[in-house]
């Protein structure tokens, strides 16, 4: 097999329409900035990845609780929280290409001449001092717009969290150490979105604040750590394009005493994948000031009473999603033709099985929707009789379907099929009857990358 070509995020974009991944959103009207509506696949693969987080953090360990926050909290949270004062990125304007960039991140930006350079890099840049510019989505509540009605839309799903802090002491009786976690869509007002869906200002994050004795945050910021880490390589990521990058004092966020991002090696470099940051005990220190509630943990039986330090992996879906995608992508060569090919760990493939009867008569569509039928109880499962069996195969790669089950004319003699790997092309000969053990066994199997060699 050649060598694949190198991943760019033109081809991940291009996928993502032709096979209806991802879309840009309103396209008819042509287009908003940088807002993506996921298509059929996209929901499929997104949700996979939600899944999984779901379970490492609330089937596979017992000290975290999930949530499910409103979008719209009460205006004084953000005073609490330092967003309306803090949440804010440094912004330039280009007095000559007009173009608006953030000053943190001037090696991303595009400048608008061309051809087309990095803002700042030619004499003719005349880039005005930095301004900070707030993040926070305003809006109003009731038909009535007054200073009372000002509301924010969330920018990050945490202060949910401590919100509600209250209630699983009360109600649910925890005792740190414990996580409570949730996903679901935050908006930021940002700078410089792009980059597909990499950064948007309506996006979906995961969080969890882990509820810690004040003396063991550091200890559980290290756990936490290699937890995500490891729930990324788990899920098929290469370890070479994975790497922790700790955050200097000044690039520290207004809540944490240390952050340490997962970076992944994007087409467009080494970025943000997820931030782990040890916020201490200022969220619920702030928010009992605000609010006038007591917000910390006591011991019945021995007295003991604390603010529980906060541990917080904070993950995005759509930037993991994306993540997925581009280490997943692979184009090679099968017996002279050009495939393209998702190798996604099949726990987040969009279809886990395609079956597929070798000819559209003889009995063959009939035995293969029974199959269909059968596996559907289990499985994500799509059929397809339309062209050659060469072409749908091709097709089910394209999505990152791991196995194929194709229906021929000894089926119907002996009720076998064949189970064919995306990845290795084996196929081997498998009665109907066993399919779905086989299936699930092997999704139940470690995986690695074959990108990897
Ligand atoms: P960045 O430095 O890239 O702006 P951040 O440090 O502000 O990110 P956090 O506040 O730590 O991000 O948010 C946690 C996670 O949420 C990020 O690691 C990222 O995966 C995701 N995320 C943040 N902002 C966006 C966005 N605008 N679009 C998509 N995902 C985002």
């Amino acid at each position: 097999m050649p060598a694949a070509e190198p991943v760019t995020m033109d081809k991940i974009v291009s996928l993502c329409k032709r096979r209806g991944f991802v879309f840009p959103s309103s396209e008819i009207y042509g287009g908003v900035g940088s807002s993506y509506d996921y298509g059929h696949y996209g929901v499929l693969l997104k949700n996979n990845v939600k899944a999984q987080w779901w379970r490492a953090l609330l089937q596979e360990r017992d000290d975290v609780v999930a949530l499910d926050s409103a979008i719209i909290q009460h205006p004084r949270a953000w005073e609490a929280s330092g967003h309306l004062a803090g949440f804010t990125d440094p912004l330039v304007d280009c007095r000559t290409c007009k173009k608006r960039f953030r000053a943190d991140k001037l090696e991303d930006g595009e400048c608008g001449r061309k051809p087309s350079k990095r803002p700042g890099e030619t004499s003719e840049c005349d880039l005005t001092d930095p301004r900070n510019f707030n993040l926070m989505f305003q809006t109003t509540i009731g038909p009535v717009q007054d200073a009372g009605s000002t509301v924010y839309l969330r920018p990050e799903t945490a202060q949910g969290i401590f919100l509600n802090f209250k209630h699983y002491l009360q109600f649910s009786r925890k005792k740190p150490p414990f996580g409570i976690a949730q996903i679901g869509k935050s908006f930021r007002n940002e700078i410089t979105p792009g980059n597909f869906i990499f950064r948007t200002r309506e996006f979906e994050q995961m969080e969890m604040e882990f509820f810690v004795p004040p003396d063991q945050a550091q200890q559980w910021f290290e756990h936490w750590l290699d937890q995500r880490i490891n729930w990324y390589t788990g899920l098929g990521i290469r370890p070479d394009h994975l790497r922790l990058r700790a955050h200097e004092a000044d690039e520290l966020s207004h809540y944490s005493s240390g952050t340490s991002d997962i970076e992944y090696r994007f087409p467009i470099g080494w970025q943000e994948l997820e931030g782990i940051a040890n916020r201490g005990d200022f969220d619920l220190t702030q928010h009992a000031q605000f609010s006038g509630q007591k917000l910390e943990y006591v011991d019945t039986a021995s007295g003991e009473r604390y603010i529980p330090h906060v541990i917080e992996p904070a993950a995005g879906a759509d930037r993991a999603t994306l993540a997925f995608l581009v280490d997943a992508y692979d184009e090679d060569e099968i017996e002279g033709e050009h495939r393209t090919v998702l190798r996604l760990h099949p726990l987040l493939a969009p279809v886990k099985v395609a079956v597929l009867p070798l000819v559209r008569k003889d009995g063959q569509p009939e035995l293969a929707r029974e199959v269909e039928r059968s596996l559907r109880e289990s499985f994500q499962v799509e059929y397809d009789e339309g062209g050659a069996i060469g072409r749908r195969y091709r097709r089910q790669d394209e999505i990152g379907t791991p196995w194929a089950v194709t229906v021929d004319h000894q089926s119907l003699e002996d009720r076998t099929v064949t189970l064919r790997d995306r990845d290795s092309l084996a196929q081997e000969r498998i009665a109907i009857d066993a399919l779905e053990a086989e299936i699930t066994q092997r999704l139940r199997r470690p995986w690695s990358s074959p990108k990897l060699g």
